[in-house]
């Protein structure tokens, strides 16, 4: 199956010049979004991953489902303000100004294994500040998935000291 065929490519939103990439129309067909589960979970699975963290809040669709079948725990990692709890925070650069993403303190633990998720690799921005959320918490990064990968961006220069994946990839 060629997931491809069911990511919706949106002009200009949420501004001008992006491509967006909606996955809604993915997530709507059930033979689709059940192809994409498996993909990413034979990624993942056989690696003791005990945490999956995953980024809000598209993230938490494939991340919740995969932390099921994984038989871990499930973290969101999210903008701030939006956690209730005592939490960590960390602040990455974006094309213009900056934007922070929050942890629970108590989410995991020296010792996990994490398996980190988010549906898209951009810049790599955001996922580099969640891999720093997570290693100040002690924990191993096993792996770190996304759905696609927007290649030509080189999101995963920012990532190199990790094992990164995707399931659908954009060269242009
Ligand atoms: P980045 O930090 O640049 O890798 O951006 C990744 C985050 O921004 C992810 O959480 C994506 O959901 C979102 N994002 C960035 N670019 C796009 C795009 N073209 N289409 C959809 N989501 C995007």
């Amino acid at each position: 199956m060629d997931l491809k065929n069911y990511i919706r490519t949106v002009p200009d939103f949420p501004k001008t010049g992006i491509m967006f990439k909606d996955i809604t129309t993915l997530l709507k067909d059930k033979n689709a979004f059940q192809y994409a589960v498996e993909e990413l979970y034979n990624l993942s699975k056989n690696k003791g991953i005990t945490k999956v963290v995953a980024i809000e809040s598209r993230g938490f669709i494939f991340g919740a489902i995969l932390a099921n079948k994984l038989g871990a725990g499930f973290v969101p990692v999210r903008k701030p303000g939006k956690l209730p709890a005592e939490k960590l925070s960390e602040t990455y650069t974006l094309e213009y100004g900056t934007d922070s993403i929050e942890i629970h303190k108590d989410a995991i633990q020296p010792g996990d294994i994490v398996l980190l998720h988010d549906d898209l690799l951009a810049t790599g921005g955001t996922m580099e500040a969640a891999c720093k959320l997570v290693e100040k918490m002690g924990a191993k990064i096993a792996q770190i998935s996304f759905l696609i990968e927007l290649s030509f961006l080189n999101g995963r220069e920012k990532l190199k000291d990790y094992d990164v994946h995707s399931i659908i990839q954009y060269d242009e």
